[in-house]
């Protein structure tokens, strides 16, 4: 392995839900159901060297027809740090999940780096199941088939170095195949977990997201990503709006739009 290159990473909002309850987001919950938004997110990982993203979020009409809003496309995100999707080369996809995996055709020139146990079990007989497959939307898999057939999909086996200081690694639980990225920084190794851990609180309590493969390898997952990373402050979960609290933004403009992950959480 090549000695690891420190990359900035900036974490891009592009919708938030504030009418969310703690019964959505844990297993198990108290009887005492409170409000608990969740923030939707993508994320850019770049150096002097190469830039990639991770997660390509979703757009107006699949918000539309699940009744969400975005409040921007992630492109235009993207946009506002300078990184124009149409001409990104390499695109982590966590999972395929519909928040995490549309707007494929936004990134035109993109290799996309998925986990073969993922595209597996997005057209595996588990889909059958609406539970299973719900969160998940027919014309992104059909997208991601149309990369693969177009020489545009990198399959990912368990863990694999994408670059010098950048590896993605098999979690599963939430879904059979999602992968989360470790990325070398100049505070260490970060983890970004994305929906191997929604919120801080289902890692630390630990506490089950309520969508999910596998009970197991969820709890699992939570010890993975402990290992992975520099200390448990180094791990970012994939929904959680503490997140923009905890780090700072990259211009007083771009508070609670664009914030960096890469340097120590402020206060
Ligand atoms: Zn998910």
């Amino acid at each position: 392995m090549a000695d690891p290159e420190a990359y900035e990473i900036l974490i891009v909002r592009y919708a938030h839900i504030g009418e969310r309850f703690r019964h959505q987001n844990f297993i198990m919950t108290d009887a005492h159901d409170t409000k608990m938004p969740i923030d939707f997110f993508v994320w850019i990982i770049r150096n002097e060297n190469r830039t990639l993203v991770v997660d390509t979020g979703f757009d107006h009409a699949e918000g539309e027809k699940r009744g969400r809003t975005i409040t921007r496309l992630p492109r235009e995100g993207l946009a506002m740090a300078n990184v124009d999707a149409a001409k990104v080369e390499d695109v982590i996809i966590s999972h395929l999940h519909f928040d995490h995996a549309g707007t494929i055709d936004h990134f035109p020139e993109a290799r996309f780096h998925l986990q073969d146990l993922e595209m597996r079990y997005s057209v595996s007989p588990h889909m059958c199941e609406s539970v299973l497959r719900h969160p998940y939307s027919a014309d992104h898999v059909k997208s991601m088939i149309d990369a693969l057939f177009e020489g545009r999909v990198a399959f990912r086996e368990g863990d694999e170095e994408i670059a010098p200081g950048i590896s993605v690694h098999l979690i599963g639980g939430h879904t059979m195949g999602i992968q989360c990225v470790r990325v070398f920084t100049k505070r260490g190794w970060v983890v970004l977990a994305v929906d191997s851990a929604h919120f801080y609180e289902n890692m630390e309590s630990p506490s089950p997201f309520p969508i999910v493969y596998s009970v197991a390898d969820m709890l699992a997952g939570y010890h993975k990503l402990k290992r992975l990373a520099q200390s448990p402050q180094h791990i970012i979960p994939g929904h959680d709006p503490l997140i923009l609290q905890r780090y700072p933004a990259v211009s007083p403009e771009l508070e609670g739009i664009i914030h960096r992950l890469d340097v120590e959480p402020r206060g």
